[in-house]
């Protein structure tokens, strides 16, 4: 840690001075309290190409999957596979944006200690951030809901394509009129997608079991958290000496309750994020600001 902090320079023209204020104010909280735990949503990752199903306004812009949905029908898993085969070929190869870099090297530096995720795009640890727990799991596995086995997402990729010859040349307009496949890539990796191609669309089945009831390793919306990652992260709260929110609205309790329990310790609270969040009441410091600006001002400022 440095002894002499360097003048913190926003590079935000539209900055206001109180978020000005509020950045020096996170700076200097971070100096203060080293390892600090970090809570990241998908704020991280909209310059990866993965929007944010809320707007800074906090409202849902696109409806997602459901949990009761996807675990209670057929027509329902056919329809996210479907999506998700096509959807994957992009977010696959989502690589880490500046604010993913930002915070490995915070976290390099003993600024930043462990990393909460609900993103499930594996783009913090690509970017190099160890000790990484994914809130909501992660899309490059997957489960059999009915008998346990795992997969890795690629060999699944690898056999609704064998399964599906010309599908993705299909879906992706090639075939006719161009314009069946939406360009819209969702955070969970789902697309949209015609309805007649999703009906011809063969549903992948358990190598093990043979149910049709494989399911990526994710947490939809309506569906919960396994207890012992939700333990694990009160865990880490309870371990750290402040909490900084990146990018998220904690529009779901899934996030919000570890913000709500570092607050009752009595630890700082940051977050950096554009627009309101669910836990303004429960900050320390609050900067409503674009995240990658912010992060590299962090980022001086502490080197
Ligand atoms: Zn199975």
């Amino acid at each position: 840690m440095p002894d002499a902090v360097a003048p913190l320079t926003l590079a935000l023209s539209s900055a206001a001075p109180l978020t000005q204020a509020s950045l020096e104010a996170v700076a200097e909280l971070l100096l203060d309290h080293p390892g600090t735990l970090v809570l990241t949503g998908a704020g991280m990752s909209t310059d990866s190409g993965i929007p944010d199903y809320r707007g800074p306004d906090g409202q849902r812009r696109v409806t997602p999957m459901q949990h009761g949905e996807f675990v209670g029908s057929s027509a329902a898993r056919q329809r996210y596979w479907a999506r998700s085969f096509i959807g994957w070929q992009r977010f696959s190869h989502a690589e880490p944006n500046d604010c993913h870099r930002s915070v490995s090297a915070l976290q390099a530096r003993g600024v930043l200690g462990p990393v909460i995720t609900q993103n499930v795009d594996g783009l913090h640890q690509a970017a190099g951030s160890r000790d990484v727990t994914e809130l909501h799991g992660t899309l490059a596995e997957v489960l059999c809901l009915t008998c346990g086995t795992r997969t890795d997402r690629d060999l699944l990729q690898a056999r609704m394509a064998e399964q599906n010859p010309g599908f993705e040349a299909l879906a992706s307009g090639e075939a006719s009129d161009g314009s069946r496949v939406s360009s819209q890539i969702r955070p969970d990796g789902d697309i949209v997608l015609d309805d007649a191609l999703v009906t011809a669309f063969h549903l992948p089945h358990c190598t093990t079991c043979g149910a049709d009831t494989l399911k990526p390793d994710v947490v939809f919306f309506g569906g919960s958290v396994p207890r012992e990652r939700v333990d694990a992260c009160y865990a880490l709260t309870d371990e750290a000496p402040a909490l900084l929110v990146l990018g998220s609205s904690l529009a779901v309790m899934s996030g919000l309750r570890f913000v709500r329990h570092a607050a009752k310790r009595g630890i700082p609270v940051m977050a950096i994020t554009r627009g309101p969040t669910r836990g303004d009441d429960l900050m320390t410091v609050r900067v409503d600001a674009p995240l990658r600006p912010s992060l590299r001002a962090l980022v001086d400022h502490q080197a």
